[in-house]
C-alpha cells in the first residue's frame, strides 16, 4: 500500500534502498560508490536521511550506540522458514548450498511471492521503526515477539528486498560502502567541504545524523558539539620513536603507557556512564571505578583514560582487567581481589563546551583544573634523556612502556594518526600457517576480518591464536583474494582455509592456555606480514614454541628478583 497521504513526497521505498544496494554491490570503485550515494542523498526527507545512511553502512543505530537488534541467525532462519513455508533445516541448508544468506533468502522468497498477492509496500523509515521496535522488545516472550515482527517485515518482503533486509538483521551488509566513502558522498550531495563532514562525524560519532546536518548547510555542520554520553570514538596511536617525535616536534609530551582497558567517562551532576574502547556501556562491571571518578570532579566532563588493576601496589596482568570489564556478577567479591584504579589522560568536554578541536596542552590545562584525583602524570619536554628516562621509570613500574603526544595536536577520535606514538619494547614474532578465518563486520563485511593460525607438531597444524589486529584495508583485501578459493568449509561467519599461506605474527607474551589445542595462547597477537617466501613446512614447531616460554618465564622471574 503506497502512502499516498503523506506529507513526504518521494517517500523512499525500502525496494528503492534494496536496488541502490544492488548497484553498488555491483560497483567496484570507490568514486562511482560516492557517486551513486551522492545522487541518492538530496532527494530524501530529513527523517529519512539518516536511516539511509545508516542502512547502507550495514548499520541500524547510531555509530555511538553499542545497541543489538538481538536477532541471531537461528530466529532470522525461522521466520524465513515460516514465511517460505518451509524447515528451518532447509533454510540453513539453503543458505549453506548458496554461501550468502542474503541470496538464500532472496531466492526462498521469490519462490513464495509466486504464490502471495498482497504486499504490503515497506519504506525506509518503517522499516527502521520496526527495527527499532523489536531491538526494544525484552523479557522473558521477547523471542517470540521479536519472532513474530521479523515474521511480519519478511512477510512483505519482496525477493530483493529480503535479501538485504536479511543482511542488515544479521549486521552482514556486505555492498562495501565504507564510511569514507559516505563522508565523501555527503560532501558531494550536499555541496559541504569533506573535513568539515569528517569533522562533524568524529564529535558526534552518528554518520546519519551527520547526513541531515549537511542538508542544513556548513552553518549547521560547523556548530556540532560532543553530546553526553553519546560517546565518542577513542583516538588511537601509532608506533614511533622518541629521536623521530623530538626531532619533528621540538617539546613532546610523555605519559606512561598503562597496561590496562581504555575508558571514556561522561558525567553530568551526579549521574555517570563508563564505556570502554569499543563504546560498549560497562558502567554495571565497573562500580568502584565509577565511584573514584565521580569523586575526581565536580564538573560536567567527559574524560578519557586507562583503567589498570592494582595488587600490593603493582600493576596486574591486562586479562584481570579484562575479566573485570566483562563481569556482571559477583562484582563485591572481585572488587575486593583487585583494585580497579582509573588514569585520566584527556578532557573532551567541559561544562557545556566540546574540546576536541583545542590543542593537547590547552586540553591538559583544563584537565588539570577541572580533574583533582587520578590524573596520568605527563612530562613535557624537548631533551631524549628526560624522556629516556621516563620510559625507563615507567617500565621499572611494570607499565607497558610510554605514549608521547604532540602538545599542538587536536583530539582527532577514531584517528590512529601521528599525533600519539607508543613506544614499548620490540615484539617478538613467529610465523604461523593460516588455517581459518572469519567474515569482518562494518566496512570490513566483505572481507576476512579476523585469522585463526597454528604452529605444527610432528607433521599436524595446532591452533595457536586468532589475528584479528595489525592489518590495513589493503592487506585485508590482499588476504580476500588470495584465500577466497581456498576455503574448504563454512559454518556461520567461520570458514576454513586449505593451509598455504603464512603469517608473521607479533606478540607482546606467550601464555599458557587452554583455548587452543597448542595449550599456548598469544598476548596482543598482530599480523607482521606475508612470509610468501615461506609454506606450511616452515612455521614454527610447538617445541620451539614451548622453549620461548621457557626462556620468557625465566627472564620475567630475573626481572621480578
Ligand atoms: P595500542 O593498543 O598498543 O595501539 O596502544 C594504544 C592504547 O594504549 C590506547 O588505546 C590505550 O588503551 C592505551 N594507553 C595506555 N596509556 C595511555 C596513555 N597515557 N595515553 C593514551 N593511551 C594509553
Amino acid at each position: 500500500m503506497h502512502q499516498a497521504t503523506s506529507q513526504v513526497r518521494n517517500t523512499m521505498f525500502f525496494m528503492d534502498f534494496s536496488r541502490v544496494c544492488e548497484q553498488l554491490e555491483g560497483t567496484a570503485g570507490r568514486l562511482d560508490i560516492i557517486d551513486i550515494i551522492s545522487q541518492v542523498l538530496p532527494g530524501l526527507a530529513p527523517e529519512e536521511l539518516p536511516v539511509f545512511v545508516r542502512f547502507i553502512m550495514g548499520r541500524i543505530f547510531p555509530d555511538w550506540s553499542s545497541r543489538k537488534l538481538g536477532i541471531g541467525p537461528n530466529l532470522l532462519y525461522v521466520a524465513i522458514g515460516y514465511v517460505a513455508g518451509m524447515k528451518k533445516e532447509e533454510v540453513v541448508e539453503k543458505i549453506n548450498a548458496t554461501g550468502d544468506a542474503g541470496l538464500a533468502i532472496e531466492e526462498l522468497l521469490s519462490i513464495k511471492s509466486q504464490t502471495t498477492f498482497f504486499h504490503e509496500e515497506l519504506d525506509i523509515v518503517r522499516v527502521y521503526n520496526e527495527l527499532i521496535a523489536i531491538a526494544e522488545m525484552e523479557g522473558k516472550k521477547s523471542q517470540r515477539e521479536k519472532l513474530l515482527a521479523v515474521r511480519r517485515l519478511l512477510a512483505n518482503a519482496h525477493p530483493l528486498e529480503g535479501r538485504y533486509l536479511a543482511r542488515i538483521m544479521l549486521e552482514e551488509l556486505r555492498i562495501g560502502v565504507g564510511e569514507g566513502s559516505v563522508r565523501d558522498a555527503i560532501a558531494k550531495a550536499f555541496a559541504v567541504d569533506s573535513a568539515l563532514v569528517e569533522h562533524a562525524i568524529q564529535a558526534l560519532n552518528d554518520t546519519g545524523e551527520v547526513a541531515r546536518l549537511a542538508k542544513l548547510g556548513p552553518i549547521a555542520l560547523r556548530d556540532v558539539h560532543i553530546t553526553l554520553f553519546h560517546p565518542v570514538r577513542m583516538m588511537l596511536a601509532q608506533q614511533g620513536t622518541i629521536a623521530d617525535m623530538i626531532k619533528e616536534h621540538g617539546q613532546i609530551a610523555a605519559e606512561y603507557k598503562y597496561d590496562g582497558s581504555r575508558f571514556q567517562f561522561h558525567k553530568k551532576g551526579n549521574w555517570a556512564r563508563l564505556y570502554s574502547r569499543r563504546l560498549e556501556d560497562v558502567t554495571g562491571s565497573l562500580p568502584d571505578v565509577i565511584e573514584k571518578l565521580i569523586s575526581a570532579t565536580e564538573h560536567d566532563v567527559i574524560l578519557d583514560g586507562e583503567v589498570i588493576a592494582i595488587k600490593d601496589s603493582k600493576p596486574m596482568p591486562f586479562q584481570s582487567v579484562l575479566r573485570r570489564f566483562r563481569r556482571r556478577h559477583d562484582i563485591a567479591e572481585a572488587q575486593d581481589a583487585i583494585e580497579m584504579v582509573p588514569n585520566v589522560f584527556d578532557i573532551l568536554y567541559l561544562d557545556g563546551e566540546t574540546l576536541i578541536d583545542l590543542p593537547l596542552s590547552e586540553r591538559r590545562k583544563h584537565l588539570e583544573s577541572a580533574v583533582t584525583l587520578y590524573l596520568a602524570p605527563q612530562v613535557v619536554s624537548s631533551d631524549p634523556l628526560e624522556i629516556e628516562r621516563t620510559y625507563k621509570t615507567a617500565l621499572d613500574a611494570g607499565h607497558e612502556g610510554i605514549m608521547i603526544k604532540v602538545p599542538a595536536s587536536p583530539y582527532s577520535p577514531g584517528q590512529r594518526g601521528k599525533n600519539w606514538i607508543k613506544i614499548k619494547p620490540e615484539v617478538d614474532t613467529l610465523d604461523l600457517a593460516v588455517i581459518g578465518g572469519e567474515w569482518g563486520e562494518g566496512k570490513r563485511a566483505h572481507v576476512f576480518g579476523s585469522f585463526l593460525v597454528a604452529c605444527q607438531d610432528g607433521g599436524k597444524l595446532i591452533p595457536l591464536s586468532r589475528v584479528a589486529t595489525g592489518l590495513s584495508d589493503e592487506q585485508l583485501s590482499e588476504v580476500y583474494e588470495l584465500m577466497k578459493d581456498k576455503v574448504i568449509k563454512k559454518s556461520g561467519k567461520e570458514v576454513t582455509f586449505e593451509p598455504g599461506l603464512v603469517f608473521e605474527v607479533g606478540y607482546a607474551e606467550l601464555q599458557v592456555s587452554p583455548t587452543y589445542q597448542a595449550g599456548f595462547a598469544l598476548r596482543f597477537p598482530r599480523f607482521i606480514r606475508i612470509r610468501d617466501d615461506k609454506d606450511v613446512t616452515d612455521i614454527e614447531t610447538l617445541d620451539s614454541i614451548r622453549e620461548r616460554y621457557q626462556r620468557q618465564s625465566k627472564s620475567a622471574q630475573a626481572y621480578q628478583a
